[in-house]
């Protein structure tokens, strides 16, 4: 049966023979000792480095999450505003009615106009062309008025250029 230490590796016959003072203070464990202490060190040191320099990439990431996130976030906006822009076309009914008056008094009853002649009008300046084209549509259905084709630059439904007032 032999002892080993666990420093230097020396053997010993007697149990107390790694931790002895004599062997402790022995220039093969000491120098041993030292060693590993060094590369003990060494190995912290590396860590130390290597862990120096984790941060700075976990920084990187988390600000390329960030900008990702940002990205994501912009997109929604963007996505919002432009269906808050929608939203802005669409009209209440009371609006669809009063619209419907207003294009019905400028069309002379037994006669035409083109689409591109009622927009024209003063007071449809400011209107969006889809309220005015649903106002449009929502006459020729309740049969007020007819739509045909016809030369204008704006066409209701794609294809309707003149309203006629029967
Ligand atoms: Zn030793």
């Amino acid at each position: 049966m032999s002892y080993r230490c666990q420093i230097c590796g020396s053997t010993f016959k007697k149990p107390d023979g790694p931790t002895s003072s004599r062997h402790i203070n022995s220039n093969k464990h000491k120098g041993a000792l030292i060693k590993k202490g060094t590369s003990t060190s060494l190995t912290r040191e590396r860590r130390i480095s290597s862990s120096a320099k984790q941060p700075t990439d976990m920084i990187f990431s988390r600000l390329e999450n960030l900008e990702n996130q940002m990205k994501f976030v912009i997109s929604k906006i963007t996505k919002i505003e432009s269906n808050s822009a929608q939203s802005s076309l669409t009209m209440t009914y009371s609006e669809l009615e009063r619209l419907e008056q207003q294009i019905l008094k400028i069309i002379p009853r037994g006669d035409s106009i083109s689409v591109d002649e009622l927009l024209s009008k003063r007071q449809f300046k400011q209107t969006p062309f889809n309220n005015i084209e649903k106002a449009i549509l929502a006459l020729i259905d309740g049969q007020k008025i007819e739509g045909t084709e016809g030369k204008s630059k704006f066409k209701v439904d794609g294809y309707i250029g003149r309203l006629i007032q029967p």
